[in-house]
């Protein structure tokens, strides 16, 4: 009921690189733009890894991961409009903002300075109930079961806004670099633009199912020397790897006037040579997530192109299974846990 606080069973993480443990958080507060979803899938991504081992420097414990959410409305605040108890629904990162900036108003909540984080300073989806602001949950398509639509909340938009953002079209080199969760989803939404796709990889045994994907070339690359044979090729670079990407080279194979765009990665100082950017008028950018109109239109783009994750799913017994297998770049693509 609004206002009462109440509890919830969650998959609690109590200390850096801690096994998630069963126990109990409290919800905060329904407010009145407030929805409760009763979570009926939830999708692992790296972040959640980065966060249970604070890699970026800003988990709170206890806490219970979780960000990539897929349940049931089961409690509305008196001002929630667009949402009644029964509808299925999801969440990624975000599930709060102003909700009146100049970002908020234009559907860019992911710009917020008021933003909050599903499992940042807070508890997210692995646990049986959550409580977000309104704008923030998604109608999910028809046609897509609960564990298939997981990835697509955080995964997806993450990659499918700066496929946007860069306009790319039909002919376009693009390059993929990182074949997991996020990357093979890049490598779908990339195709369905008519680009031509190539996956940079670390891990040979992936190329068959990167040209399932939709890649055209496959590059398994071991050190630096294995990308200068491809210089000046691309348009645009998405990085989607957890590890730093040697510069120099990344540059190197941009085309005149292309773009790395970086999604993925610890928190770390990158040591980029400028005379690179500017001899080919190149640029090195950043992407996070996506806000609501972002998210709308990728729903929609994946329904109506069939984009769909190629998941494992682990009952909510299994979690820390599905955690090791992240950690060890053995998931594929991504693991969903079904709470
Ligand atoms: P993931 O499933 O673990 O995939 C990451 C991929 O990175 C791996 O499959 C691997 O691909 C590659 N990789 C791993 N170690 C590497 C190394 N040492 N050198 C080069 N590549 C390496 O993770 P994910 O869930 O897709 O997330 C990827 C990153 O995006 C994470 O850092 C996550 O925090 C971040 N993320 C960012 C946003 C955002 O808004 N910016 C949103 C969601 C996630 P190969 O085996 O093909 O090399
Ligand atoms: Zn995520």
């Amino acid at each position: 009921m609004p206002g009462i606080l109440t509890l919830t069973k969650a998959w609690v993480c109590e200390g850096r690189g801690s096994p998630l443990k069963l126990g109990e958080i409290e919800l905060p507060p329904l407010k009145d733009n407030d929805i409760e979803i009763s979570v009926k899938a939830c999708g692992l991504c790296h972040s959640d890894l980065h966060l249970v081992d604070n890699d970026w420097g800003v988990t709170k414990y206890p806490f219970a991961p979780g960000h990539e959410i897929i349940g049931v409305v089961s409690s509305v605040g008196k001002n929630v409009v667009h949402t009644k108890t029964g509808d299925r629904v999801g969440v990624g990162w975000l599930s709060g903002c102003c909700g009146n900036c100049l970002h908020c108003l234009s559907g860019e909540e992911n710009f917020c300075s008021h933003q909050e984080a599903t499992c940042v300073g807070r508890s997210g989806g692995f646990a049986e109930k959550v409580r977000v602001n309104e704008r923030l949950v998604f109608k999910i398509p028809e046609g897509i079961s609960d564990e298939h639509a997981a990835p697509l909340l955080c995964g997806g938009v993450t990659v499918f806004s700066p496929l946007i953002r860069y306009k790319v079209a039909p002919l376009k080199k693009i390059a993929i670099v990182g074949l997991g969760g996020l990357g093979h989803l890049a490598v779908q939404f990339a195709k369905a633009f008519g680009c031509q796709v190539t996956v940079i990889s670390t891990s040979s045994e992936k190329r068959y199912e990167a040209e399932q994907f939709g890649a055209c070339e496959f590059l398994q690359f071991t050190d630096k020397q294995d990308l200068l044979k491809h210089r000046g090729k691309f348009d645009l670079i998405l990085s989607t790897a957890t590890a730093d990407l040697p510069w120099m080279e990344f540059l190197g194979m941009l085309a005149p006037k292309g773009t790395v765009c970086v999604v993925g990665g610890k928190a770390s100082t990158a040591h980029i040579p400028i005379a690179a950017l500017i001899a080919g008028s190149k640029g090195v950018s950043g992407s996070n997530i996506g806000g609501h109109r972002m998210m709308e239109n990728m729903l929609e783009f994946a329904a109506f192109h069939n984009i769909h994750p190629q998941i494992e799913i682990f009952p909510v017994s299994q979690i820390n299974e599905a955690f090791d297998k992240l950690r060890k770049n053995e998931m594929r693509y991504r693991g969903v846990i079904r709470i």
